[in-house]
């Protein structure tokens, strides 16, 4: 008889950014080892909405978990980040954390059940490390996958560990354990800089770096050729095996209300535009920027006469999910973009993939979550950056030290900021034919090529990667 093959379970945040990197993960994992059984365990709005969007081949099985059993005050029925505003993470974290009961049961059932002899593995997010408990009560391994990138992950738990910039007036300033790294305040968020290690989101981090810990391994969304600083970082905290496991990309887990019709608008316009022409802007999957600084950008972007694609919602101040109103873009601005062909302004869900994958894209203002640098990447387009909030600073800075983008703007606190002149200027800098754009246009394609060896089946680092985790889980 051959070995029993594993169980992984897998618990991601209920956060857009962090279920897809789980769901690639889940990919990856059934195409190398399809004998495995592989579990998904959210809330029951999550795992619904996972469901309808996953190919019937996915291998995946999905288990819910009864929502948080504590009222949090959260608004009812909120499970994702992107049914709240950023006030209110620390506390869905929290209740995320409250379902330590309902997944014991969940694993104690699995572990109690004399038919189920294969070995258990849990990979949980970073953000819920207290799953490490669960996992050393009952003797089965425990894998942290970090969604963010290395440098990124690395310089986000030294400030909520450390407070580093409460400890100098300098700017910018070292981090404790890595002084080689120096960091502005302006590249840390407003919660961080009013955080003085006992608040609610300091204690919240704090408690999951513990858990961390006492995981057996850590598996990165990155690429070991990327990142040799923040790799070497988080290897110096973190004092187990860290393999950069930088997932391919599934087109799954997107919400099922994205518009079939609108899809067809986007390739139409990007199908009838020279390559390399198209500039695609986004800010995630639910950040956006201040009204003036919106009102800016349409006109930088007008003003620099280049064609793009704009995935907008209401600005900060209004709910994120109202209706756009006019009255937030320059006066006539829809009017004009329109009969030129110049723009599309998408109001709800992109096809992100599918239009980083088009050669009329020729780059992406990004505001720098780590799988739309990853995704950017993947399909050689260069980045102009405005990193928003959290590790996005980081990630913006990792883009420019790559050499495959510019930094545009930063934050959304400066509404003073010249958005305006400086979008003409960069997209000029990054999408015209200039020396500097040739070298950062080629520079993203290198970047695209590295990524690719990544999973070469002979050698590849992340595919490395994935064969220790596979000997972790003893398969
Ligand atoms: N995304 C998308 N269409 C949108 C907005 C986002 O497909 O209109 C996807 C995008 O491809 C990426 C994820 O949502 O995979 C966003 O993750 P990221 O880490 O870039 O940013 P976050 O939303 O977590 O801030």
């Amino acid at each position: 008889m051959g070995k029993p093959q594993a169980h992984v379970v897998l618990f991601p945040l209920p956060a857009q950014g962090h279920m897809s990197p789980f769901l690639s993960l889940a990919t990856r994992l059934h195409h190398y080892r399809p004998g495995l059984t592989i579990t998904l365990v959210s809330t029951p709005h999550n795992i619904n909405s996972i469901r309808s969007s996953l190919p019937p081949d996915s291998g995946l099985n999905l288990h819910s978990l009864p929502v948080y059993p504590v009222d949090h005050g959260l608004p009812a029925g909120a499970e994702s980040t992107a049914d709240l505003p950023v006030e209110l993470y620390i506390i869905f974290f929290k209740a995320i954390e409250s379902l330590h009961s309902a997944f014991d049961e969940f694993i104690s059932s699995h572990v109690s059940n004399a038919s189920n002899s294969a070995p258990l593995c849990i990979v949980s997010d970073y953000f819920c490390s207290w799953t490490v408990d669960i996992a050393r009560k009952h003797k089965v391994i425990h894998a942290t996958f970090i969604t963010l990138s290395a440098f990124g992950g690395a310089v986000f738990f030294s400030l909520w560990l450390n407070h580093p910039h409460k400890l100098t007036e300098r700017d910018p300033f070292p981090l404790p354990e890595y002084p080689e790294v120096l960091i502005h305040r302006s590249q840390v968020s407003q919660y961080m800089l009013a955080s003085d290690g006992t608040d609610e989101g300091s204690q919240f981090f704090q408690r999951q770096l513990m858990f961390m810990n006492n995981t057996n391994a850590v598996m990165v969304n990155t690429v070991e050729e990327f990142e040799p600083l923040g790799l070497s970082m988080l290897r110096k905290t973190l004092k187990f095996p860290i393999w950069p496991i930088s997932p391919p990309l599934a087109p799954v887990g997107q919400p099922s209300s994205s518009k079939s019709d609108e899809e067809t608008e986007i390739m139409t316009f990007l199908d009838s535009r020279p390559p390399a022409s198209v500039l695609y802007i986004s800010f995630g999957s639910q950040y956006t920027i201040q009204p003036g600084q919106m009102m800016q950008l349409a006109q930088g972007l007008e003003g620099s006469g280049c064609a793009f694609i704009w995935v907008i919602r209401p600005p900060i101040g209004f709910d994120p999910k109202g209706e756009f109103k006019d009255v937030w873009l320059p006066h006539g601005f829809k009017h004009r973009i329109k009969p030129k062909h110049m723009g599309l302004l998408v109001h709800g869900w992109a096809p992100q993939l599918k239009i980083l994958s088009h050669i009329s894209t020729g780059a992406f203002l990004s505001h720098c979550g780590w799988n739309s640098i990853l995704e950017s990447m993947f399909y050689g387009v260069p980045i102009i950056a405005w990193p928003v909030c959290g590790e996005q600073f980081y990630n913006s800075m990792m883009v420019v030290e790559l050499g495959m983008g510019i930094e545009l703007a930063r934050g959304v606190m400066d509404s003073s900021m010249p958005v305006k002149e400086k979008v003409e200027e960069v997209v000029e800098l990054v999408m015209g034919s200039n020396a500097k754009g040739l070298e950062i246009r080629e520079r993203a394609k290198e970047c695209r090529d590295v990524m690719k060896k990544a999973w070469n089946e002979e050698g590849g680092s992340s595919m490395k990667s994935l064969l220790e985790f596979f000997k972790l889980i003893n398969i």
